[in-house]
């Protein structure tokens, strides 16, 4: 009898990382486990669509998640899109990740990208670039997040929204197993309220942020008076 492919899980975790902090590497590392990872990758997106740009450089974003997640094995930094010049999508890059990875990996193994967002971002997906591509490249993986309305059930969700998603809900990790993409895959992992917002603005009004982001990562906006004009 025929077995079926397992899949090896990489996730991808994008964001624009400006700075990176505790509520981001907390993610990476409770999904790391639960979704038991192959291995994690952060995606510093360099000038994306929807938003205004970033306060720091790309080169200067990348600086700092090698200082977050230095030691730690299982993570790494995929900079393709701060190397890009223009806007960038996720759904281009996971084009490109996609085969590049496949082709690294090891013989006979296939694996699946997880892609991973905070449900504040998931609201918005429609209004990303050719989005329903992105579930012929990867699974998403939904993480909750303090202030954004709690996704526990996807028919809470926008209906354009809904309709994409409502034969895609993953129950258990053995789904996102399965296949190589397609999948919606949502989990609750330690809620903590930080974002880079609110750090940026407790820098600007020249407060500590210690102990909201790792002492390394401090240290570089310090060094480098980042932050310090910003609202
Ligand atoms: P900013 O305030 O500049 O938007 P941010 O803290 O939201 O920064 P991003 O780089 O925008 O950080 O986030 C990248 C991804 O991580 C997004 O999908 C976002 O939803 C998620 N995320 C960031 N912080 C948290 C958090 N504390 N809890 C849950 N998800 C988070
Ligand atoms: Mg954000």
């Amino acid at each position: 009898m025929a077995e079926a492919t397992a899949y090896s899980l990489i996730g991808i975790y994008g964001g624009t990382f400006d700075p990176i902090h505790y509520g981001h590497l907390r993610i990476a590392e409770e999904l790391t486990e639960i979704l038991r990872l192959n291995h994690l990758f952060f995606l510093p997106a360099g000038q994306p669509r929807l938003r205004d740009t970033p306060v720091v450089t790309g080169a200067h974003r990348v600086t700092m998640l090698h200082a977050a997640i230095r030691g730690n094995a299982m993570f790494s930094v995929d900079d393709r899109e701060i190397r890009r010049s223009g806007e960038t999508y996720s759904v281009e890059s996971l084009q490109e990740i996609r085969q590049e990875y496949q082709a690294k990996y090891k013989a006979g193994k296939h694996i699946a990208l997880c892609f991973i967002i905070g449900v504040d971002a998931f609201i918005r997906l429609p209004h990303w670039y050719r989005w329903c591509e992105l579930f012929e490249l990867c699974h998403l993986v939904i993480v909750n997040r303090p202030g954004s309305a709690l996704i526990n059930n996807l028919s809470d969700l926008p209906d354009e929204l809904k309709a994409a998603c409502q034969t895609r809900q993953a129950a258990t990790i053995e789904e996102l197993k399965n296949s190589h993409c397609g999948r919606i895959f949502t989990t609750s992992t330690t809620l903590l309220d930080i974002s880079s917002t609110k750090i940026r603005s407790i820098i600007a009004s020249g407060k500590s942020v210690r102990y909201l982001l790792p002492e390394a990562v401090l240290d570089y906006i310090d060094k480098h008076n980042f932050y310090a004009g910003e609202k």
